[in-house]
């Protein structure tokens, strides 16, 4: 038997069930993978609501490591008794063994433990394909981050300052603001009430070429208002609400503006990218440009705890979860 956190139906962290679930044989192309740590992302309350659609009952989580314990026939990415991380639906991560696709299973280094691993696959991942491939950031622009002291925004706020650009970080409390500028935030806005002016403030009335909004519903509009002319809104998360309907007239109003809504889904589909993307992870953690902040650790089965706080903002930088 495998220990896994289930829902049977959508609702706040009480639904959330610690239970035996068979252990799951792997088909072809598949390997069985203990857990040793797992990776807290807002996406698993996306689906604990039903914001992100799932059939019931479900396991949530799409991030963990650990260690390959049985393939099924004609897998040739991993062997039994390799280390492995992952960031990939389909859910099921809360577990303490899971089956899934060989070919989205990476091969961790042996400087990287299982819980730095099973911290930053997916935050950090993100973090790549935003800065590296969404809109690549250019030594000497500023960039605009939300959730500077969040999990996805301590690892861009350092890597973003690696490149060689500008960071000003939006947070919520003064002491976010301190952890954030302690990971490369140049300048810091508490709060978004005056977002655009106050970014118009720190570039000296030019703006950003870019916004990246995980925030959604609430920042939206302000984060468009913070834009240089021909800028590029990324829109990739929605912690206080989804954005809703857009008048697409808007992005011509305010300046011939770009949007985007990314995935990590698209952006690791082939395994070619899933790599490259991991690669450059495990290169700028592996050299202490970016540092994984586990700043939060439960057990497994007190998952509903974990996601009270994250979705109290009371959580900064990564929070793992442990078989
Ligand atoms: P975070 O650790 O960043 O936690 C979310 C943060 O969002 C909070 O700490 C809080 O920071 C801020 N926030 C603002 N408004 C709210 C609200 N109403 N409720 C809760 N939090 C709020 O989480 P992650 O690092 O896991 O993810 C960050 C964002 O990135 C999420 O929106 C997530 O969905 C998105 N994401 C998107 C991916 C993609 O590929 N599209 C992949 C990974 C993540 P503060 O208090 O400072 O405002």
């Amino acid at each position: 038997m495998t220990k896994a956190i289930r829902i049977h139906a959508h609702g706040g962290p009480e639904v959330m069930r610690w239970e035996d679930v068979p252990t799951p044989e792997p088909g072809p192309g598949e390997a069985l993978v203990r857990h040793a740590a797992v990776g807290l992302n807002f996406i698993d309350v996306y689906f604990r609501t039903g914001l992100y659609k799932t059939g019931l009952p479900a396991t949530l989580g799409m991030e963990a490591s650990g260690t390959v314990i049985a393939v099924g026939p004609d897998v040739t990415e991993v062997a039994i008794g390799d280390r492995v991380a992952y960031a990939t639906a389909p859910i099921g991560a809360y577990s303490t063994e899971r089956v899934i696709a060989a070919n989205r299973l990476v091969k961790l280094p042996d400087n990287i433990d299982f819980n730095t691993a099973a911290a930053m696959m997916l935050q950090g991942i993100t973090a790549q394909y935003l800065l590296r491939r969404t809109y690549k950031v250019q030594p000497g622009e500023t960039i605009l981050v939300h959730a500077a002291a969040g999990g996805v925004g301590l690892i861009m706020c350092q890597w973003a300052k690696h490149l060689g650009a500008t960071v000003i970080g939006v947070v919520s409390t003064d002491a976010k603001a301190d952890l954030a500028r302690a990971h490369g935030a140049d300048h810091v806005i508490v709060g978004h009430a005056d977002l655009a002016a106050e970014v118009r403030r720190f570039t000296g009335g030019a703006m950003v070429p870019v916004v990246y909004d995980s925030i959604g519903k609430d920042t939206f509009m302000a984060s468009l208002d913070s834009l240089a002319p021909l800028g590029m809104m990324v829109s990739f998360g929605n912690a206080s609400g989804p954005v809703g309907a857009i008048d697409v007239g808007l992005l011509g109003a305010k300046g011939s503006l770009f949007l985007t809504r990314p995935g990590l889904a698209t952006y690791t589909a082939k395994r070619a990218d899933l790599l490259h993307a991991a690669s450059e992870l495990f290169d700028v953690v592996g050299r202490g440009v970016v540092n994984i902040r586990v700043n939060q650790t439960f057990p497994l089965q007190d998952a509903a705890r974990a996601h009270e706080a994250l979705e109290a903002r009371l959580t900064t930088g990564s929070t793992i979860l442990l078989p």
